[in-house]
C-alpha cells in the first residue's frame, strides 16, 4: 500500500469513528446511494471485507446478472462457475487507464444519468467495461460468443444476438415496442450486432464481441471519432451532435440498454444491453 493510500485509510477509519460523515475516496465514487460514513469504510477493499458492506455496484451486478454474478465476498465478485473476479483493484487510474483496464468497480464510477441530455466532459456512462467479467458471462472468444447468438426479429431484418443474460428477450421488448411508433421506423435499420473487434482508435474489445449490442439508424447517427483528428480519449471540446429521437432512446433504456449518444464520446447508433444500470 502507498503511503498516499495508507494516510487516507487512517485518516477516514478517523473520521468513522469520530461518527464524522465523509465522503472521500481514493477513485470518485459519484453513484454510491449508501450514506457517507458508510462509503468512507467501504472506500478501500480491505475494509469492504471487515464490514461485509457489499458495495452498491457489485449488488447491482447481482441483481442484473443473477445466472452468473452469485455473490460477493472479500472485495471478490463470486460467479456461478465457481471461479472469482476482484471487484476493486485498489489502483488509482486515469480516465484512459480505467476504460483500457477496467474492473467491475470503475464501471460504477459515472452514473447513467437519464436526464442529462447533453454529456459534460469524459461524461461516457457505461462506456467503462471490465472485459474479463463479460468473457465470463458471454463468452472468451468469437466462436464462444457465437454459440450464444439466436435470431431476432427486427423490423423486416434478421439480428443475431446473445440469449445469455436474457439479452435477445430484451431486445425483443424492444422491437414489439418501437414497432407501436411508425414515425421512428426511419432510424430502426440495424447496420450490424456480433462483430468480434476491437474499438475503433483503441485496444480494447467492443461490446459488439460480446453479441449484446446492437447499431442501428447509420443514416442519421453520429460518432465523436468522426468529428476530431485527435483520437485521445481525453480530448477537449468534442461538439456534441445527436439526431436521434428521445422516445426512442428511453424504449431501449426501459428494457436496459445503455445508449452510446450519453457518452462524451458519443456514438449515437450504439445501443447495448448492460441493465446493471437499471436495476432497482
Ligand atoms: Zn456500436
Amino acid at each position: 500500500m502507498k503511503w498516499y493510500a495508507k494516510t487516507m485509510h487512517a485518516l477516514l477509519i478517523g473520521a468513522v469513528l469520530m461518527g464524522v460523515t465523509l465522503n472521500c475516496s481514493s477513485k470518485p465514487k459519484q453513484n454510491d446511494a449508501s450514506s457517507a460514513s458508510t462509503e468512507a469504510v467501504a472506500s478501500s477493499p480491505e475494509n469492504k471485507a471487515a464490514t461485509g458492506d457489499i458495495p452498491p455496484g457489485a449488488k447491482a451486478l447481482m441483481k442484473a446478472y443473477p445466472d452468473f454474478v452469485k455473490g460477493y465476498r472479500d472485495n471478490k465478485l463470486i460467479m456461478a462457475d465457481g471461479s472469482t473476479l476482484v471487484y476493486d483493484d485498489g489502483k488509482e487510474k486515469t480516465f484512459d487507464q480505467r476504460l483500457n483496464n477496467a474492473d467491475p468497480e470503475d464501471m460504477f464510477t459515472i452514473p447513467y444519468d437519464t436526464n442529462n441530455w447533453v454529456p459534460g466532459y469524459l461524461h461516457d456512462p457505461g462506456r467503462i467495461r471490465c472485459e474479463a467479467l463479460y468473457k465470463k458471462m458471454y463468452g472468451a472468444s468469437a466462436a464462444a460468443v457465437q454459440r450464444t447468438l439466436v435470431p431476432v426479429k427486427w423490423f423486416g431484418q434478421t439480428v443475431r444476438f446473445t440469449k445469455v443474460n436474457g439479452a435477445a428477450d430484451a431486445l425483443r421488448k424492444v422491437a414489439a415496442e418501437l414497432a407501436k411508433h411508425p414515425e421512428l421506423k426511419k432510424y430502426l435499420k440495424s447496420s450490424g450486432s456480433f462483430y468480434w473487434r476491437q474499438v475503433r482508435f483503441a485496444n480494447r474489445l467492443s461490446a459488439h464481441s460480446f453479441g449484446m449490442t446492437i447499431d442501428i439508424g447509420v443514416n442519421y447517427s453520429d460518432y465523436w471519432g468522426f468529428k476530431t483528428r485527435n483520437h485521445s480519449e481525453t480530448t477537449k471540446g468534442i461538439k456534441y451532435y445527436n439526431r436521434f429521437p428521445r422516445t426512442l432512446v428511453q424504449i431501449f433504456e426501459k428494457h436496459g440498454f445503455v445508449w452510446g449518444g450519453r457518452w462524451y464520446h458519443y456514438d449515437t447508433m450504439h445501443f447495448e444491453y448492460r441493465p446493471e444500470y437499471f436495476v432497482k
